[in-house]
């Protein structure tokens, strides 16, 4: 993983910061497990939209884009309830998931 995009995910602790604040001050208080239904509610709406594309529906671009932000201000929601530092562990992630391409890749072997 380059540093560039190790480095990047720094902002993601400031966005994350704001989140909270804005959620703080203007919501009800809600449980962890409250945030972790939601956002598996949300990332189920997102599925159905995709679903219906795969059938050969008509899906407007805008409802992806509307449920894609729901996933990701719930996620926000969940870590911040959970106090995860989201960058930090993505950055953890990101580098075990490049260890193991590398390693894969050594072999010839897609990750
Ligand atoms: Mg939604």
């Amino acid at each position: 993983m380059e540093n560039f995009a190790l480095n990047t995910l720094d902002s993601l602790k400031i966005i994350q910061s704001e989140f909270d604040s804005y959620q703080n001050n203007y919501f009800p208080k809600r449980t962890p497990e409250f945030f972790c239904l939601e956002l598996n509610g949300e990332a189920g709406e997102l599925a159905n939209a995709e679903k219906k594309l795969w059938k050969g529906k008509n899906v407007e671009n805008s409802l992806l884009e509307d449920e894609a932000a729901d996933v990701f201000i719930a996620l926000m929601n969940y870590s911040n309830s959970r106090k995860i530092n989201l960058g930090e562990a993505v950055k953890e992630k990101l580098i075990k998931i490049e260890e193991k391409r590398r390693f894969l890749a050594k072999s010839g072997e897609d990750y």
